[in-house]
């Protein structure tokens, strides 16, 4: 039987910070979490959240491999809230684990329960605890020359890994999209990166397509609402002639769509 790449921890918030206008870090504590190993960059993690009126979130009493059917099996007007999120950092003394909230109102139950979560506020995460756990997406090859990165708020906190993750010197062209002049936050890096910030409604694949790009072999990471990284890729495969294999992408969440109802068509 292989080792378990992710396990599930019963975590409760530390504390939140405003991070932009849009986003908000809250911090989480708990039981075990010094097992959480990041791989860093885009790291993902699930994370289960309690439904309106519920004091933690309700999984299958057993959470082995096979965890997804049981807790699919659920009632969903009662299972916990099922979203997907970035690790932005995992700290060991103490131990704290980091996730960034793009805010958008009460639309969504995470984006409403981040709104309001207070100190002691109960959730469970499903976090990876091998460096290799296959839920990094940014992987540039051997043989890459500079790096591009699209994102947008929900894919900010990725960005910044990858920024922090990547060695000095990388050339790297970044584009940012977010919803208000306040939503710029520093990006450490040792790299030299030259990021640029569109504030909407100026549109961000009309920025990279009016970009000169440095020379050489590209890889190309992008994420965040699925058309901009639709429209992006487009233009890169199509009009840059970027190589297939070197643009990674990922659609963070659709406009129109709940998390849930894009996992009820996968
Ligand atoms: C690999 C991965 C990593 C991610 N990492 C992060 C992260 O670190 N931080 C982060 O904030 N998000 C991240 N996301 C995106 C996040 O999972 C989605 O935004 C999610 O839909 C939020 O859930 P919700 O319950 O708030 O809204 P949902 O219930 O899923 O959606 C409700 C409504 O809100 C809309 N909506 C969802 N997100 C937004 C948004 N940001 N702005 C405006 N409208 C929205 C939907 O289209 C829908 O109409 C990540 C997604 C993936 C796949």
């Amino acid at each position: 039987m292989p080792e378990p790449t992710y396990d599930f921890f019963d975590v409760h918030v530390l504390r939140t910070r405003r991070l932009s206008a849009t986003l908000l870090r809250v911090v989480l504590g708990g039981p075990g979490l010094s097992r959480v190993v990041s791989g860093g960059r885009d790291q993902r993690l699930k994370l289960f959240l309690p439904q309106d009126g519920q004091e933690r979130p309700i999984l299958p009493d057993v959470l082995d491999i096979d965890w997804y059917p049981r807790w699919r099996a659920l009632d969903p007007e009662v299972r916990g809230v099922m979203r997907t999120y970035t690790v932005r950092d995992v700290r060991s003394e103490p131990v704290e684990v980091d996730i960034d909230f793009a805010l958008h109102g009460d639309t969504g139950p995470a984006s409403r329960w981040a709104n309001r979560a207070v100190p002691g506020d109960r959730v469970t995460l499903l976090a990876p605890v091998v460096p290799d756990n296959g839920g990094v997406d940014f992987q540039p090859p051997d043989g890459t020359d500079w790096v591009l990165l699209c994102a947008d708020e929900t894919a900010l906190p990725a960005v910044a890994g990858i920024l922090e993750w990547l060695p000095a010197g990388t050339v790297v062209k970044a584009w940012v999209s977010v919803g208000d002049p306040g939503d710029r936050i520093a990006l450490p890096t040792k790299c030299q990166a030259d990021v640029t910030w569109v504030t909407r409604p100026a549109a961000l694949p009309e920025a990279v397509a009016a970009a000169d790009l440095p020379p050489g072999t590209p890889y190309a990471w992008l994420a965040g609402e699925a058309a901009l990284v639709r429209d992006v890729r487009r233009h890169l495969v199509g009009s840059r002639g970027f190589p297939r294999p070197a643009v990674a992408f990922a659609g963070y969440w659709r406009r129109g769509s709940s998390e849930d109802a894009l996992l009820s068509v996968t």
